[in-house]
């Protein structure tokens, strides 16, 4: 079979401050394959969450921040979409799950909607909500319970439902920041099997301190080494002949 791939996001020489002139991420640059699951590895503080941020211009949210450079979702420059409006397109998924602790399993669903005020009919709440609980795996276990509060359930099941929570604007790119570290085993492998099946309808880009996890379900790897992109490619081949020598010394375990 012929595959031919594509790109959805093209960052380049894509550099974030937090203020003054250090740069927690240095001329990043690359392009993103759409429908595929990218992982993002490397030792603490070499800029991760940092370039996850900048991919919803979450970084914008601290106060003494700038960049430099560009990204683009689908060749539009994301600097010019309405920041609300780009995360209905890029939605975000964090290491803790966190449900909004006051708010039923239904509206943590529908919480974008809510907290930003569109009024949608009850028919097209319900149909979000069944949508978007299927295509995270929840909806058999939770339609009875549908109206209790999101932390009546268990880790995983929360991290699930935070899942649907960036499901139900069906956006064109999910990150995910770490989102099976607070996790178990059994956990951790029902979120992995789910990221697999999303990526039929969604681009990925996960996160993860685990090698195993990315070598399992990744198509790309991205290795950052203190803000800069060291390696970048198809996950197999930097699993087995890494480019770089801090590439190869990290799957070794040495940071
Ligand atoms: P970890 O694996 O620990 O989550 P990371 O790879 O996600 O690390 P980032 O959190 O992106 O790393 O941090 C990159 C650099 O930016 C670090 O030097 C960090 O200290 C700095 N940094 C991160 N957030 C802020 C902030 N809000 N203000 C100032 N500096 C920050
Ligand atoms: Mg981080």
């Amino acid at each position: 079979m012929i595959q031919i791939e594509s790109t959805i996001l093209n960052i380049d020489e894509l550099s974030v401050s937090y203020g003054g002139d250090k740069y927690s991420i240095d001329k990043v640059s690359a392009g993103i394959q759409k429908n595929k699951i990218t992982a993002i590895m490397g030792p603490s503080g070499c800029g991760k969450s940092t370039l996850l941020r900048a991919i919803n211009r979450m970084h914008e949210l601290y106060p003494e921040t700038h960049h430099k450079g560009s990204i683009t979702l689908g060749g539009e420059d994301i600097y010019k979409i309405n920041p609300i409006q780009l995360r209905r397109k890029i939605g975000m998924v964090f290491q803790r799950p966190n449900p909004f602790p006051t708010m039923s399993i239904y509206d943590n669903v529908i919480a974008a909607y809510i907290l930003n005020g569109i009024k949608l009919k009850r028919s097209e709440k319900n149909e979000i909500v069944e949508r978007s609980l299927r295509e995270v795996g929840l909806w058999d276990e939770t339609k009875d319970v549908l109206h209790k509060r999101g932390t009546f359930l268990s880790g995983g099941q929360q991290q699930r439902l935070c899942i649907a929570r960036a499901l139900a604007y069906k956006p064109e790119v999910i990150l995910l920041d770490e989102p099976t570290s607070a996790l178990d085993p059994i956990a951790t492998a029902k979120i992995e099997d789910l990221l697999v099946k999303l990526k039929k309808n969604y681009t990925i880009i996960l996160v993860t301190h685990n090698m195993g996890q990315a070598a399992r379900i990744s198509d790309y790897s991205m290795f950052m080494y203190l803000g800069e992109l060291v390696e970048y490619g198809k996950t197999k081949k930097m699993f087995t002949t890494p480019k770089d020598e801090r590439t190869e010394a990290y799957l070794m375990g040495k940071f």
